[in-house]
C-alpha cells in the first residue's frame, strides 16, 4: 500500500472527514484491520485564510509547498492538499515536490465524465467560483460547463463556508439557502452541482436534493484509496 501524503487544517473540520473517509476505504478494500498509511500535516487555518484574504496567494504558496516537501520527506508516495480553494497555488507546490498531486478538480472532473455529465454547477468560497484556476480547468482540460450562482449569492456562499462550516457550525437557514442555489442552478441547465469546497457536505448532502451533488471531499478520498491500492 502507498503511502498517502495530505496537507490538511483548511479546515481540520473536513481533514476530519477525509481521514475518516479514506481509512474507512482501505478498510473497505483490504478487511480485517487494516487502515491507510497517511502522512498528514496540518496547518493554522488563521495564518492561511489571512494570506487569501490579503491576495498574498505566492506566500500562501511558498508555505504550503515547503509544508509538502516535509510530507515526501516523511513517506508519502503521492500528495493531497485537503481543499479545494488551495488548489490555486497546486503548480507552485507541484513544482517543488518529486511526487505527484492528486489534483481534485481532475479527480471530480474524472467522475463526472464517467457519469456522462458536461455542464455543472460549482459551489465553493469565492475564490473558486470566481477565479479561473478551478473553473477553467474543468472546462480546458476536460471540457465541462460550470455554472455559478450570482456574485451576491456567491459572497455568500462563500461567507457561510468561512463563518460557518470552518468553524463546525451548521446552520438550518444556510442550508436551505444552499438548497435553493443548487435549485436555481439546475433550472440553469446544471445536470449536477460540485460540492466544490471540503466542509460542503457537513451541511448538504444528497438525501436533501434529487439533484446530484459531487462531493469533492468524498471525490478526492475515494481518488487517494485507488492510488494508494495501485501497483500495490
Ligand atoms: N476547505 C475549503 C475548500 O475546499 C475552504 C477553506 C479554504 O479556503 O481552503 O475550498
Amino acid at each position: 500500500m502507498k503511502t498517502i501524503g495530505m496537507i490538511g487544517g483548511m479546515s481540520w473540520e473536513s481533514t476530519a472527514s477525509y481521514y475518516r473517509a479514506i481509512n474507512e476505504g482501505i478498510k473497505r478494500e483490504l478487511g480485517g484491520l487494516h487502515s491507510a498509511k497517511i502522512c498528514l500535516i496540518s496547518v493554522d487555518f488563521d495564518e492561511i485564510e489571512q494570506l487569501q484574504r490579503e491576495g498574498n496567494w505566492a506566500r500562501a504558496g511558498e508555505l504550503l509547498a515547503s509544508l509538502a516537501v516535509d510530507v515526501q520527506a516523511g513517506g508519502a508516495d503521492f500528495l493531497l492538499i485537503c481543499t479545494n480553494t488551495m488548489h490555486k497555488v497546486a503548480d507552485a507546490i507541484q513544482s517543488k515536490i518529486g511526487i505527484p498531486l492528486l489534483h481534485i478538480a481532475d479527480a471530480t472532473a474524472q467522475q463526472l465524465i464517467d457519469d456522462k455529465i458536461d455542464r455543472v454547477g460549482l459551489l465553493g468560497t469565492r475564490f473558486t467560483m470566481e477565479d479561473t484556476f478551478y473553473k477553467a480547468r474543468l472546462t480546458d482540460k476536460f471540457g465541462i460547463d460550470v455554472l455559478v450562482p450570482s456574485p451576491a449569492n456567491c459572497a455568500r456562499v462563500s461567507s457561510i463556508i468561512y463563518e460557518e462550516l470552518c468553524l463546525g457550525a451548521i446552520n438550518a437557514e444556510s442550508r436551505a439557502f444552499y438548497i435553493r442555489q443548487i435549485a436555481e442552478l439546475a433550472e440553469r441547465g446544471a445536470q449536477a452541482v460540485i460540492l466544490g469546497c471540503t466542509e460542503i457536505a457537513l451541511l448538504v448532502q444528497q438525501r436533501h436534493t434529487e439533484i446530484p451533488l459531487y462531493d469533492t471531499t468524498s471525490i478526492h478520498a475515494e481518488a487517494a484509496v485507488k492510488m494508494a491500492l495501485t501497483d500495490r
